[in-house]
């Protein structure tokens, strides 16, 4: 027997004697010992504001006493969960330093900003010892999450294993009204901190914990703030939170992918800078004790099966403890899927950690009420055995103490099997370096000859964001492609970006040995798959599937993401392990695209690929002479697309510091293009907003802020009041509002109660800053309508986009199109194929066919040449022959009189309008002359090609219809969009359809070709 085979049988004994462990006894038994003092007060009050005896719980009703360390009395004058009293952040953070300062037990850490500057803090707690040790401790678990570090050597894990601790890392109120979690956690630091109960004790010895406890900092202080109104005016409704964070609100939690937040990552960072093994994350918005942990059907296909396991064993053990308290309303399982790696808490799944939310039940605020249920949240299940109560008086205190019953639940369990599962931390950690022998892919590959440089570069810098190494290749290399052959994806195409076919343009596709191969040239990235965290990169750029036979019917969120297609950046998915021994280096710092200018003389020139940086290059230099071609040219010796730039009158070396700061390749030269161009402006624009929600249109002024395209930010009621919007504004976006009909965004909010007004004051001092309003209720109104319409009229550009497409449609702004209500149809936040209609187009410009688009149900767009006209495809019957002689395809004929020809049926593509017959035409008072016309400049693919990624049912129902129409308003323009251009940070190749409107909102007439009649 070797050494190595005995430690392995070691090893097996050990871990069966955990897993074992782990089922049968956490045998410290939980709740106070009674040697330990008591804080009395403190613990009648918390018994005072506890509802029902059965609300709490062994662990909570009762604070241990210390004679060193404040509870958090001191700084909220009552106990964590106490009527009326809810902390700003500030507060929380001051107690959390008054513990770190008074117990050597505790340490504070700030973890970053926040977009407005509030700091992010993690408060560990564990044992002295533990604490003293942190950083030894960090660089043990380093070797765990990265076991390259060791060889990949099991028997040097297991020694790592034996002299580390896990850690524990808790998020609280990510959503902004779930506002329990800082009281509940600003206690549960005290407890670990002080309580010497054998249970408490044997959680800290053996494990850190680590505490965020408010990750949505700017959102908390506004919540706060509207508490306060709320109590300094009762009886009043109050307002609702409109803003959480500058730009999203419940939306913060599906950024774990694009990580455009801040408080994304910062948590992020503080996830992975602590090898921290799981991330749970604290919610409040079903009663009592929701731990999604376990979870729905279909969970992501991209994680460890391991991790799966884990789910199953906390989530059940954590369930199976509090029912044996005999608190109501504690179920796991639920309706939750877990399918989308965007939640916050899926840092943790997509880094070889575990992932974990409670949805414990709040009262939005610190008033005691009583909460009546609906029976889907009261009844008994096979999951809820001890369903919550139909009704009953719910406290704040309530929802604390089951969030620090089940925190500590899971402490005590993952401390006492904290081996198991550091071991599994490990195995996971090894499986997703193994990844290229085992599922495969070897790696991903960007393509060093990818058109889209900037994109390419934006979309690897966030995979290194997550953790990722990048390569570059500095010698081309050949891989071996899978065959064509297809199976198991209905509607499969050969996409340009992802996919494991010979994506992508160019050098792809000679046969060797008779596999296809395909040859990489010199500077392409790869994303290799033997690295620790290859999981969320796998997770980011592969494709989505989901059937939509599934099962599963309430889907919870979108159901694609897949980051190459919808970023426009080529990614090709290559199995061939081969790829990894390519000559290549390991990009130092951050990925970047190559950028300068080049050549002599005073006319610069840059090439439109739609790489985002050229929006940001127009506005920094606003007051150049730019000029965009309106043909393809060549020049310099370099190919440019129709929309390259032709920029004069700016100085070289500050267009040479933007170019290389920006990734943009600019070239000089004394003589510009003979093509056609156009003058583009640094157009003026505004984003409009209502008060009923701001959370999508938030992801647009994201990126408009990202971008440093400057904008006006304008709700409708000061639309309402502007008669003359074109004096300040060339373009006005509205960006979807999230499923709000047209009335309402022209109504508002009901005018029945008193005003909601959203503003900075002594008692709302967050409150604010984004927007004010006096009263939130008014909306659009009737006179804000006309004065959008004037303006288009005027010649502004109004862009419109899902749900707000439909507002132009019913108010009458888009003449021609229609909107086809579904019948069968589900898009669930897919990505679907666009073929381009329309090129010539500006809003075209730079971008090539086949561009990928993230669609969520459409709106179905028809077109007419007549004004309330339904257009679009003519229902079946109508191009099928009637009843009489003849073969299908064959005339009828009346009898005793000859044959005529019939006159032929005007036809139209799906995306089209049919032709104006000359019976229309004869007094055409509704016939829209064809300068009028909506122009369609990209349309959905055919139903075959349609699905990219996720699930689409009755694709046929958008099939070939527009997708984003440039529609003609008097004087000026109506864009629309069925796709949301701008979402989550997820869509970076589709956002230049939305620039190249506004830099050319007075051209966009440009290349048009009229029909005759
Ligand atoms: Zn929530």
């Amino acid at each position: 027997m070797t050494v190595r085979s005995f430690i392995s049988i070691i090893w097996l004994l050990s871990v069966t004697a955990i897993a074992a462990f782990a089922q049968t006894a956490v045998q410290i038994k939980p709740g106070r010992d009674p040697k330990v003092a008591v804080d009395e007060e403190y613990t009648k009050k918390i018994r005072e504001y506890t509802t029902e005896t059965f609300f709490n719980s062994p662990l909570t009703d009762y604070l241990p006493a210390s004679s060193k360390v404040p509870t958090p009395k001191a700084v909220l004058g009552d106990v964590a969960g106490a009527p009326g009293i809810l902390p700003y952040s500030h507060e929380v953070y001051r107690y959390m330093r008054t513990l770190e300062s008074s117990s050597p037990r505790v340490k504070v850490y700030s973890i970053g900003k926040t977009e407005e500057g509030r700091e992010m803090i993690a408060v560990a707690v564990s044992s002295e010892a533990n604490i003293a040790k942190v950083e030894a401790n960090r660089a043990q678990l380093a070797k765990l999450a990265d076991p390259r570090a060791i060889n990949l050597n099991d028997d040097e894990a297991e020694k790592i294993i034996a002299a580390s601790v896990p850690v524990y890392y808790i998020t609280g109120t990510i959503h902004s009204p779930e506002t329990g979690s800082p009281t509940a956690l600003m206690e549960l630091a005290y407890r670990l901190a002080v309580d010497e109960s054998p249970y408490v004790k044997q959680i800290r010895d053996n494990l850190i914990t680590l505490i965020t406890p408010v990750v949505e900092v700017d959102g908390r202080d506004r919540q706060v703030d509207v508490y306060r109104w709320h109590l300094a005016n009762p009886g009043k409704n109050w307002p609702g939170l409109i803003y959480w964070g500058k730009y999203v609100a419940h939306d913060n939690n599906r950024d774990a992918m694009a990580l455009s937040l801040q408080l994304t990552r910062n948590v992020l960072n503080t996830f992975i800078g602590w090898k921290a093994q799981v991330l749970h994350d604290l919610h409040e918005s079903v009663p009592y004790l929701y731990d999604n942990t376990v979870g729905d059907q279909p969970y992501n296909a991209w994680i460890d099966p391991i991790l799966a396991d884990e789910w199953h064993l906390i989530g059940w053990y954590n369930v199976g403890e509090m029912t044996k308290f005999g608190m109501p309303g504690v179920f796991t399982h639920g309706t939750f899927d877990t399918w989308s790696p965007s939640y916050l808490m899926f840092i943790a799944a997509s880094h070889n950690g575990i992932s974990r939310l409670y949805e414990t039940f709040g009262n939005a605020g610190a008033d005691t009420v009583e909460r009546t249920l609906s029976p889907s949240e009261y009844s008994r299940t096979w999951y809820r055995q001890n369903p919550p109560l139909p009704r009953a008086k719910w406290s704040q205190r309530n929802n604390n103490n089951y969030q620090q019953t089940g925190l500590l639940v899971s402490l005590g369990h993952f401390a006492t099997n904290g081996k198991y599962f550091l071991r599994n931390f490990y195995t996971k950690s090894k499986n997703s370096i193994l990844k290229p022998k085992t599922a495969g892919p070897a790696a991903y590959v960007f393509p060093g000859d990818d058109p889209r440089p900037g994109g390419q570069a934006e979309l690897l810098r966030l995979l290194q964001m997550q953790g990722c190494e990048v390569h570059r290749a500095t010698a081309e290399f050949t891989v071996t492609m899978p065959s064509k052959k297809r199976p198991a994806r209905p509607a499969a195409v050969e996409t340009r970006a992802s996919g494991d076919g010979n994506g992508g343009d160019g050098n792809g596709g000679q046969e060797k040995d008779g596999a296809p191969t395909r040859t990489f040239p010199a500077g392409s990235y790869l994303v290799r798959m033997d690295q620790p965290y290859s999981r969320i990169a796998d997770m980011m750029l592969d494709l989505q599937y989901w059937a939509p036979n599934d099962p599963q019917r309430n889907i919870y969120d979108d159901t694609a993401w897949t980051f190459g297609e919808l970023g426009n950046v080529q990614v090709v998915r290559v199995m061939d392990v081969k790829a990894l021994d390519a000559t290549m280096e390991k990009v130092g710092g951050e990925v970047k695209a190559a950028g300068g200018v080049n050549g002599n003389g005073s006319v610069f020139l840059v090439n439109h690929n739609a790489d985002n940086a050229l929006a940001t290059l127009r506005y920094r230099f606003k007051d150049a002479q730019f000029e965009t071609a309106e043909e393809p040219f060549e020049a310099a010796g370099t190919k440019f697309n129709r929309g390259s730039f032709v920029i004069r009158s700016v100085n070289r070396s500050e267009l040479d510091r933007a170019a290389q700061e920006l990734g943009l390749k600019v070239y000089a030269t004394d003589a510009a293009p003979s093509v056609k161009t156009h003058p583009i402006k640094a157009a003026r624009v505004a984003i409009m907003h209502t008060w009923l929600s701001t959370q999508d249109e938030g992801w647009w002024r994201l990126e408009f802020d990202r971008y440093k395209v400057p904008y006006n930010y304008i709700s409708t009621q000061d639309v309402a009041k502007d008669e003359n919007l074109n004096a300040k504004y060339d373009v006005i976006i509205f960006a979807p509002v999230g499923r709000a009909n047209p009335q309402q965004v022209i109504s508002g909010m009901p005018m029945f109660g008193n005003p909601l007004p959203w503003k900075k004051s002594e008692l709302t001092p967050n409150l604010g800053g984004i927007d004010e309003t006096e009263d939130m209720r008014p909306g659009l109104g009737w006179g804000g309508l006309q004065n959008l319409q004037n303006f288009a009229r005027r010649g502004g550009l109004l862009i419109v986009a899902e749900d707000t497409s439909n507002f132009a449609a019913t108010f009458g702004l888009t003449p021609g199109v229609s909107i086809a209500p579904p019948q069968r149809l589900r898009v669930t936040g897919s990505v679907l194929r666009s073929k381009m209609v329309d090129a010539a187009s500006p809003v075209a410009y730079g971008y090539s066919d086949n561009l990928a688009i993230f669609c969520a149900n459409g709106p179905i767009f028809n077109l007419s040449n007549t004004v309330g006209g339904r257009g679009g495809r003519r229902a079946p019957a109508d191009s099928e022959r009637f009843t009489g002689r003849g073969a299908p395809d064959e005339p009828d004929t009346p009898q005793n009189r000859p044959p005529v020809e019939l006159p032929e049926e005007p036809k139209a593509e799906v995306w089209e309008a049919t032709p104006l017959t000359a019976e229309q035409l004869r007094n055409g008072v509704f016939a829209i002359p064809p300068s009028a016309r909506p122009r369609v400049i990209l349309r959905y693919a055919d139903s075959r090609e349609l699905l990219v990624s996720g699930l689409l049912e009755a694709g046929n129902e958008i099939a070939q219809h527009a997708a984003v129409i440039d529609v003609p308003y008097e004087q000026g323009h109506v864009l629309l969009f069925s796709n949301n251009p701008i979402w989550r940070g997820e869509t970076h190749g589709s956002y230049f359809l939305v620039f190249n409107a506004i830099l050319n909102f007075d051209q966009l007439n440009a290349g048009r070709k009229l029909a005759e009649k």
